[in-house]
């Protein structure tokens, strides 16, 4: 396997939350825990006092990406690669190996097993009413108001109850936060009323430098967010002429689905969907929503004049970005993991950005996001296996690339058959058992 070039592609995509556009994690998790929390009392008859204590450091060190969900148990889990559980919570409370072994002998649960066998089998159907993993720093503070749930209706009851019946109420929490501002969504008008509270501007840096790969590749954006969120969030931390940065921009792509099914693309009139259109359709530039991959790289074929077109995918969520796209084979892709700014070998160049999030990023209860340590000293995570199965290489942020030319080389994962991890960069993360 060959090292890792930018120049080496056609065409680089870009996811754009917490890849291109970065939030303050601190502000945005307050106002999800309050969003969510809001509901539940005034729609859900929960007990206010569940959530009414104010948010504390412990709170805040509970929430970490990547974390499990085992609705019916109430239980928190961290995975090892294998799908195993290998720490968990009852609700905030952290189980001990003999509570781990009482809830899964031989720390085996179903669901884990199947999700690790393919994390996407899990995302719909059947086992999405079990499990659901956190994967992104919107999902993360989910796992929080799932647990103070199950902490105050245990308190209520006298102790655990047999089954819990709270993700439904959630989803419903969480479509009500991202329902579209005319319909009294909160989350998008907080955002766009107060943008500086909550968005950093991007680095002009990383703009220029997304100018140069289009000036010899083509470029494209395929992004969750709704129209109206995009132009909001881009606008602000993007200037007025995002646009110009992408040869095509899809939004609402309802990743990992964008990957794996043929839904339709969309073209847009005051933000909102307007009539179906094909590939052949698409004009360089615009906005599309929805849509599907075969039908974004047709177009990438025809404006690269090349059957089969070499593509890159750069993203932050390891299932939605990086597993699904190079599972199915479709293009190379590049893991964006801002922890490896806090797992970081030493902690003496710190941002003023980072200083705020970090203790969002670093959880002393669940432990390093890479490393698992265990009995013998320490394994891979479940989501470092993913990262180094399914990505080519990982950096915390696009800045690692700025100042390099397009054709800079990067060791890539399964390059260097003595370092499984050289595919990090610029340094591998710390291993908790290396102290
Ligand atoms: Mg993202």
């Amino acid at each position: 396997m060959g090292e890792f070039r930018l120049s080496n592609y056609d065409c680089i995509g870009f996811d754009l939350d917490s890849t291109i556009i970065h939030y303050n994690k601190r502000s945005l998790f307050h106002l999800v825990y309050d969003l969510l929390t809001s509901f539940l009392v005034a729609k859900k008859n929960y007990n206010p006092k569940y959530f009414d204590e104010p948010l504390n450091s412990k709170d805040l060190d509970f929430v970490r990406k990547g974390l499990f969900m085992d609705f019916h148990n109430g239980n928190i889990l961290s995975l090892t690669t294998e799908g195993k559980v290998h720490h968990a919570c009852h609700g905030t409370k952290v189980l001990s190996p003999s509570d781990i072994e009482e809830y899964y002998p031989n720390k085996e649960w179903e669901p884990c097993s199947i999700f690790s066998r393919d994390p996407l089998v899990a995302w719909n159907g059947s086992l999405s009413v079990k499990i659901r993993t956190v994967a992104n720093v919107f999902d993360a503070p989910f796992t929080l108001v799932f647990a103070k749930a199950v902490d105050g209706m245990d308190q209520e009851n006298g102790g655990k109850l047999d089954k819990y019946n709270i993700w439904s109420d959630m989803q419903d929490a969480i479509y009500d936060m991202y329902a579209r501002e005319q319909s009294g969504g909160k989350f998008y008008s907080e955002l766009r009323n107060n943008p500086s509270q909550y968005i950093y501007k991007c680095n002009p840096e990383v703009l220029n430098w997304i100018r140069k790969i289009k000036q010899s590749k083509k470029t494209f954006l395929v992004t969750g967010a709704t129209p109206e969120f995009l132009e909001g969030t881009t606008n602000y931390a993007l200037g007025q002429d995002w646009r110009s940065l992408f040869d095509i921009i899809v939004c609402y792509a309802k990743k990992p689905g964008f990957f794996t099914s043929d839904r339709s693309f969309y073209s847009l009139k005051n933000n909102l969907e307007d009539e179906k259109v094909s590939s052949h359709q698409f004009r360089s530039g615009e906005i599309y929503s929805q849509g599907n991959w075969n039908e974004l790289s047709e177009f990438l074929s025809n404006i690269t004049g090349k059957s089969q077109p070499k593509c890159l995918y750069v993203g932050d969520d390891l299932l939605q970005d990086i597993y699904a796209p190079k599972k199915h084979e479709l293009c190379d892709t590049v893991a964006i993991s801002d922890e490896l700014l806090v797992d970081r070998p030493s902690h003496d160049s710190c941002d003023t950005n980072l200083k705020n999030d970090e203790n969002i990023l670093v959880s002393k209860l669940w432990g390093s996001f890479f490393f698992l340590k265990s009995s013998s000293g320490s394994k891979d995570s479940f989501w470092s296996n993913i990262i180094k199965k399914y990505s080519k290489i990982c950096i915390p942020n696009l800045e690692i690339f700025t100042n390099k030319p397009l054709d800079e080389p990067f060791k890539c994962f399964g390059q260097d058959s003595n370092d499984d991890l050289c595919g990090f960069h610029p340094y591998t993360p710390r291993n908790p058992t290396h102290q």
